[in-house]
This record gives structure tokens, sequence and C-alpha cells, in this order.
């Protein structure tokens, strides 16, 4: 019978790659952590297939807001976080911004979302106007019922390319219907909870309003890219 057993070399050649392997893993793992602290990672990234998209078509890093214009913080992130984010990173060609509709306050999310498809179709270089505008219409007292039809034609009306019949008309078509229920199956897909819900490529931060936090992601993704 021939001896089996490893000689002292190969021990120790055996030995180095383990622990070679060891540090190795634990450097990356230790990468990867960087920016797990309050944030969510996905396999992938939300498609942004047919929606409204601000900036560079080819800006490497794609922000995705789950907005809904009923709700109050996403005024509110509107009009904080969004503008600097804005000036930051999507005038400079590395970020991309696109807005995905959620549905949480019901038939008047429902019927400000049908809008702001159907100004996205007829005009698509108009919808951020309207997606302003609209946000800005939202009351103080945000319980409040507001978004009408009529107060969608008198926003859109602001838009002198916007055709107000032709507007009204496709918020009651399928095609538009459509591109509001493929919102809604993005937000179940990416199981938000919450509105202003951000996504960075795949990563989702749990505090929207942390600024500090979604540059951090950003630059991390700018990085890797
Ligand atoms: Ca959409």
């Amino acid at each position: 019978m021939k001896d089996k057993k490893k000689s002292p070399i190969q021990l120790m050649v055996i030995l180095t790659i383990v622990l070679i392997v060891l540090i190795v893993s634990l450097v990356v793992l230790n990468n990867k952590k960087e920016n797990t602290e309050g944030v969510q990672t996905f396999d992938q990234a939300p498609s942004i297939e047919g929606q409204p998209t601000l900036g560079d078509s080819d800006a490497p890093v794609t922000v995705v807001e789950f907005g809904d214009f009923k709700c109050p913080s996403c005024k509110a992130w509107g009009e904080s976080v969004y503008p600097q984010l804005v000036k930051d990173y999507v005038d400079t060609g590395k970020v991309k911004f696109s807005f995905i509709n959620v549905l949480f306050h019901g038939e008047e999310s429902e019927r400000a979302s049908l809008a702001a498809e159907a100004v996205y179709q007829q005009s698509p270089e108009d919808y951020w106007t309207f997606h302003k505008a609209l946000f800005s219409e939202q009351p103080e007292d945000h319980s409040a019922e507001w978004v009408t039809i009529d107060k969608m034609l008198e926003v859109a009306e602001t838009i002198p390319t916007i055709d107000g019949n032709q507007l009204e008309s496709s918020m009651q078509s399928e095609e538009i219907a459509e591109k509001v229920q493929r919102d809604a199956a993005l937000v179940e897909e990416f199981n938000v909870e919450l509105t202003p819900t951000i996504m960075i490529n795949n990563k989702m931060v749990e505090d929207p309003f942390d600024y500090e936090k979604i540059k951090s992601v950003i630059e991390e993704a700018l990085e890797e890219n």
C-alpha cells in the first residue's frame, strides 16, 4: 500500500491556498457591505422601458421614484431632494431618472396617473412640466379631494402642446390604462410599501430623504460601472 499521507510541503501549499481564499472572500464581503445598511438589494433594477425618463438616456446609473401624486411626502421629496439630485447627477449626465406611478390613494391616484401617462403619450417632452404642475396643485390638506377630471384638464391647459379633448379621451383608453397597470405590476414586483420609494439601479434606499445615502449609493454604482 502506498502512503497517501500528504507531505508537509503539500500541506503548506494547501493551507496557503485556503488562507488566500479566506482573505480574498473577506475583502470582497467587506466591500459589498459598504452600502448594505439602509439599503435593500434586488436581483435587478426595475425596467424603465416606456417610462418617462429625465436626463441622458445613456447615463450609466438609473434612479427610479415610485411615487403617488396624492402623496404629501412625494410632493415634499420633489421639492427638496429631487432638485438636488437633478443638479448633481441628472444635469451632469451621470443619472437618468424615471417616475413610476403608485396607486396607494385609490381613485384619485389612479386618475392623476392616467392623466400623467396620457400627457406623456401626447407630448413626452412636456411630461415633467405636467408632473411638477400636478404636484404643485396638491393642497395642504392632502386628504381633500382634488384630483378631478376638470383639475387635470385645467393643469394640462397650461401646456400649449397638450390637446384637452384628446387628453380626456385617452385617459379613458385601454392603452393608457395598461400603462398604469404596468406601473402597478412593478410596484408589486419590487414590494413597494411606502411612497416615495427610491431605487438606484437595483438598490432601494430605506430613507428617501437621506440624500447623503442616496449620493453614496449613486457614487458606488458609478464606480462599479
Ligand atoms: Ca408609467
